[in-house]
């Protein structure tokens, strides 16, 4: 950040009086610009033990599989967001939505949030964002083409748990891969 977004004077990075984290802060009109982690909220679309997933049409991963999800909105809830996204990428309607994982991503600001739902219909259709809409069984889900490690890992406890009956939440926080930093040429 660099220009103040209520005065448009430059803003300086500095520990406010009374906090304990640098800010970035407009020493023209005093406004601390907080910065905090972003929510994105998604669902596991389900359809006569079948799971809907969506081909992503835009970056970032253009062309992997997802699950419908995306950042919340400002004035909606958690839910509203999981669904306004399976509307949007799938041009889908889902109920009974049931919390299932939450993932801690610290190292890029990031909370995911899945819920568990029920299709309310097959009358799905590609959204602007999407290239391909599908329902997939367990045994055909493109595991190695999945978009996001959440959308994956999301999918491992939901089948796992399926062969239980039983949906605990689950709260996991996911580090960075180490394997996508770059390694010292020998
Ligand atoms: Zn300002």
């Amino acid at each position: 950040m660099k220009f103040c977004s209520q005065c448009g004077n430059a803003v300086s990075q500095r520990v406010p009086e009374g906090d304990n984290r640098e800010r970035f802060v407009c020493d023209h009109c005093h406004t601390i610009h907080y910065q905090n982690p972003n929510i994105v909220a998604g669902c596991v679309p389900v359809w006569q033990g079948q799971v809907l997933l969506c081909r992503r049409a835009i970056e970032p991963r253009k062309g992997y599989w997802t699950l419908p999800a995306g950042f919340m909105e400002n004035g909606e809830t958690l839910e509203q967001a999981a669904c306004r996204e399976t509307d949007e990428e799938a041009c889908a309607r889902v109920t009974g939505l049931a919390l299932y994982t939450l993932f801690d991503l610290p190292h890029i600001n990031q909370v995911h949030v899945f819920f568990r739902a029920e299709l309310a219909d097959t009358d799905f259709a590609v959204g602007p964002e999407s290239l391909e809409v599908q329902l997939f069984d367990e045994s055909d889900i493109p595991w190695d083409e999945l978009a996001f490690r959440t959308v994956g890992r999301t999918l491992e406890c939901f089948f796992a748990d399926r062969t239980g009956h039983h949906f605990p939440v689950r709260n996991e926080y996911l580090p960075p891969l180490l394997s996508t930093l770059p390694t010292p040429s020998t």
